[in-house]
């Protein structure tokens, strides 16, 4: 059709399975390491917080992994997501480019989080987990697993960032309607949260604190385990069904991705859009450009080190490789809260090290412009996590026209902006300043990475 804006699928084309692409990598991701003996962790390590079903998807090498029955039936509330083309956005930049958006803000949680949350507690509830204990930024994913956690009968237990909890309170109230518990952290609960309210107790949290007080909880519990929403690659894995069902929307729309731009915290609604393109293209497919844009002020793809770092501050996880700003690193408290972590996926650090991904860092103002200029054209107002991957597409839209050429666009609108409506009301009223992160603290959670000699 011509002038068409939305390409839907129905029901019956739900992935059945979901992408691994170190199937088609070159070469494998480097081990995540034992902190204790250096070695690689094996399955043993991991199960007192993880069920060894999602242990085994983390270090599978097969392509495609089967997506349980109850699991798709649960998809089906909200999948297929439309892909959409943005023809009104297009106009007001007079740009000769083809914009699309894959938009992920129609889940019950608002976002592609629940896209992971709904797997990882079925797959918990089927090995006999009672509670789930875990962190959350903004909010998006703590909401995410309190749904799923509801879905299936588990507890569950969300450790919020401060600077979050007080900027997003109706994000806890959409956790508690679902039954989860929400407190903020650093907390009194745990003893990291302890440690680090000892030094300083107005600390506004992050991402590695409140990794380290859920994991403390989950390793220190029998009836409890750990989840995390974002970083890993069985969670990378859960979100291939956004870029799968992608490739099936451009098929309807006879068009095919040139660029691909997705926002990036620690990956993983960037990996599930861009990974199934990446691995159609390593395996003989066309090429496409891929830009990662993450906040200026937390830029872990840019800025960070290649290096083997803890996943949280008081370094209770395993050691990965990945691009990082040092495990003590905490960043200024910018909006985007699902944005503010030291580390970036292993997987996704790989494939930027093997030259398939670009990187890129934006200002928070600047992503608000984007989103506000979005919402005017296109109606959905995004969630400022996702207005950086709106500000990446305007930018590649605008360069189209300079250079007088049409290229096909796509970006991850992966999720809305309903909850984060005090940013906009702060964007608006002019209080939004680009933050910027501490030289001398970044220089210093650098310098403090664990050394760890090559095998
Ligand atoms: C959590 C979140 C992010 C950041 O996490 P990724 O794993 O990088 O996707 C980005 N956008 C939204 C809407 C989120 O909820």
């Amino acid at each position: 059709m011509k002038d068409t804006i939305k390409f839907v699928l129905d029901e019956s084309r739900i992935p059945r399975y979901w992408y691994n692409i170190v199937a088609d990598l070159p070469s494998p991701p480097p081990p995540v390491l034992h902190p204790g003996t250096m070695k690689p962790v094996g399955p043993g390590d991991l199960a007192p917080i993880f069920p060894m079903s999602l242990i085994a998807q983390e270090v599978t090498a097969e392509r495609e992994v089967e997506i349980p029955g109850p699991v798709r039936d649960i998809y089906r509330q909200w999948r297929p997501t439309a892909l959409f083309r943005a023809r009104r956005l297009e106009q007001a930049l007079e740009t000769p480019a083809r914009i699309y958006y894959k938009y992920e803000g129609v889940s019950p949680a608002g976002s592609h989080k629940p896209n992971t949350a709904v797997a990882q507690a079925y797959y918990n509830r089927e090995a006999g987990v009672k509670r789930i204990a875990t962190e959350t930024g903004a909010g998006q994913w703590g909401s995410s697993l309190a749904f799923a956690g509801a879905l299936f009968g588990i507890e569950v237990q969300v450790f919020m960032v401060r600077v979050s909890y007080d900027q997003k309170p109706y994000r806890r109230a959409l956790m508690e309607a679902y039954g989860a518990r929400c407190v903020p952290s650093p907390s009194t609960e745990t003893q990291s949260g302890r440690a680090v309210l000892a030094k300083d107790a107005r600390h506004p949290g992050s991402l590695g604190i409140a990794i380290s007080e859920a994991v403390e909880v989950a390793a220190s519990r029998e009836d409890t385990k750990y989840a995390l929403g974002s970083v890993l690659n069985h969670v990378l894995l859960h979100q291939t069904v956004i870029g799968q069902e992608a490739l099936a929307q451009f098929d309807l729309a006879g068009d095919y991705p040139d660029v691909i731009v997705g926002c990036t915290g620690g990956g993983s609604n960037f990996a599930g859009i861009v990974f199934p393109f990446l691995g159609a293209q390593l395996r003989g497919g066309r090429k496409v450009r891929v830009v990662a844009i993450e906040p200026a002020a937390c830029p872990s793809l840019t800025r960070g080190k290649y290096a083997y770092d803890f996943g949280d501050t008081a370094h209770l996880t395993p050691l990965a490789k990945m691009h990082t700003l040092g495990s003590t690193f905490t960043p200024p408290g910018f909006h985007a809260g699902g944005l503010r972590y030291h580390g970036m996926a292993p997987l996704v650090s790989h494939v930027k090290e093997l030259g398939l991904i670009e990187a890129g860092a934006r200002e928070q103002t600047k992503c608000f412009e984007a989103g506000v200029r979005f919402a005017r054209a296109e109606g959905i107002v995004p969630a400022p996590e996702a207005n950086h991957a709106v500000l990446g597409a305007i930018d590649e839209a605008l360069r189209c026209r300079e250079e007088g050429v049409s290229r096909a666009i796509l970006f991850n609108l992966c999720g809305h902006g309903h909850f984060d409506m005090q940013a906009y009301i702060d964007y608006f009223a002019g209080k939004l300043t680009d933050q910027q992160y501490d030289e001398a603290e970044l220089a210093m959670a650098l310098a403090g990475l664990p050394s760890v000699r090559a095998a």
